[in-house]
């Protein structure tokens, strides 16, 4: 049979597919011929009708028409924008399969970008979330005009054109409330949002956090000016409509015509400027722009599984590569003998400091700075001696080749990788366990439900 290449699919036609299989982004992927597919909002199992959008050599994109057959895995959408926001992209997946789908990407990453054998490899079951909803404790909602109004909702997928909305499955029930008393003080004094194209009008974004151990909300106005005319009339909105749970309002000053949603301004309007959380029994301070885990209730049984696979008694030597705030280092210090974190940015290290002193812990140290530059200075000069544990917990480009020679020169007697990239720590692990050392166990945990992003902890030991 003649195989069909690029030359014979025209933009507009309409082609007829198998979804057999899942994209890198959560899109499917079916197959015509040798042509693969790569077809947005169809799961595993479908069989649908979609129009070609844009062809390659041997893949193309297309656009879901309708759905011929449905998958059994398929489940109607919660959130009514699900296909045109740019924010989940598993929405018509059962949680069940996703998590399934998950624990496949991280396992095929291994084998294919690892050349692991996991016959070795004790794996454990992935820990999911008992509700995929309603778990993000952070979100940044954009505002615009359209139709002469103000509106706010998330961008569509790789636009900044906003999909239009009032409440986010993934997000917390407050989001709404928040979004609503800001709309109406918008229209009330007459103040428009923000036009990235002819950089006018004011309000920017709006970040809401909530600290899911304490209950407490933080509201931060992002805004293209010096200030917010009659904000004492939106703090008295927001502190009638949300009450005493809200405990910081700000402004933030973003003049720039940037992404960036922040600016590097910040003025308090109500409160201390920050909200309180906690991991397990560790406290957090946050303010704007601390990073803090979007998922509070997946990262304490992440921490804990690390915590696990540390295999801390107390006497330990702990090394925590890319600190960020101190969140592990902290969790772990209670059940270590000194735990010793690096990162790169000084404001996180003077967070991680100040949460270090909020809880009494004193048996820890923070460095700014590369982490695999820091450890090797402290170890030459003699500062440290053995090391017992080093954890990592790098950004998704994973380790740099320095920081893997300096882990494999250190040699502690474990390594805890926790990533959130599959195939960076694919890469990381086949290069650490060369010789020295071997996977032992593996733990994936749903950090992101909705999305295809995993988290995943592994723990490495000597040979
Ligand atoms: N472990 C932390 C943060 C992990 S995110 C937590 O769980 O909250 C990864 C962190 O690595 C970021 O804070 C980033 O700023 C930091 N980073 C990136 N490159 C680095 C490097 N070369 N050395 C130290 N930190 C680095």
């Amino acid at each position: 049979m003649k195989t069909r290449n690029t030359l014979n699919y025209k933009k507009g036609e309409m082609i007829t597919v198998d979804i057999i299989d899942f994209g890198e982004n959560g899109e499917g992927i079916g197959k015509t011929d040798a042509f693969t597919w790569f077809i947005k909002d169809t799961v595993i199992g479908d069989k649908v009708t979609a129009k070609v959008m844009k062809t390659k050599k041997s893949y193309g994109y297309a656009r879901l028409d309708s759905i011929v057959k449905e998958s059994p895995d398929r489940i109607e959408a919660k959130c009514p924008v699900a296909r045109s926001c740019g924010g989940c992209t598993l929405q018509s997946l059962d949680y069940k399969a996703e998590l399934k789908l998950k624990q496949n990407k991280v396992e095929n990453h291994l084998k294919r970008i690892g050349g692991f054998d996991l016959s070795n490899v004790e794996i454990e079951e992935i820990i999911g979330m008992e509700d995929p909803n309603r778990y993000r404790n952070k979100s940044q909602f954009p505002f615009g005009r359209k139709n002469g109004k103000n509106i706010t909702g998330y961008f569509a997928g790789r636009t900044h054109s906003i999909v239009e909305f009032d409440d986010c499955i993934i997000g917390i029930e407050e989001n709404k409330t928040v979004l609503k008393t800001v709309l109406d003080f918008m229209e009330k004094y007459s103040l428009d949002a923000y036009n990235e194209e002819d950089i006018n009008g004011i309000v920017r974004h709006v970040l809401i956090r909530k600290g899911f151990a304490t209950g407490e909300l933080m509201v931060c106005i992002v805004i293209n000016e010096n200030n917010l005319a009659h904000s004492d009339k939106l703090v008295e909105s927001l502190c009638a409509s949300l009450g005493s749970d809200l405990k910081s309002i700000s402004i933030n000053i973003n003049k720039k015509n940037t992404n960036v949603i922040l600016g590097d301004t910040t003025v308090t309007l109500y409160g201390n400027g920050y909200i309180e959380d906690y991991i397990g029994d560790v406290k957090f301070r946050i303010s704007p722009q601390s990073f803090y885990q979007v998922n509070p209730v997946q990262t304490k049984k992440l921490y804990a599984k690390a915590l696990e696979y540390a295999k801390l008694t107390g006497e330990e030597t702990v090394w925590d590569m890319y600190c960020g705030i101190g969140t592990i280092s902290l969790f772990l210090a209670k059940s270590a003998k000194f735990v010793y974190g690096v990162e790169i940015v000084d404001a996180a290290i003077q967070n991680a400091i100040e949460n270090a002193k909020i809880n009494n812990i004193d048996n820890v140290k923070f460095f700014v700075g590369k982490a695999e530059e820091i450890i090797t200075g402290e170890y030459e000069s003699g500062n440290i001696r053995d090391i017992d544990v080093i954890v990592v917990d790098p950004p998704r480009k994973g380790l740099d080749k320095l920081a893997i020679d300096t882990m494999l020169k250190l040699l502690p007697k474990r390594i805890v990788y926790v990533s959130c990239d599959s195939s960076t720590l694919a890469r990381d692990l086949k290069l650490l366990c060369e010789k020295k050392y071997e996977l032992k166990k593996l733990t994936v945990v749903d950090q992101f439900a909705r999305s295809y992003h995993t988290e995943s902890v592994c723990l490495l030991e000597q040979c």
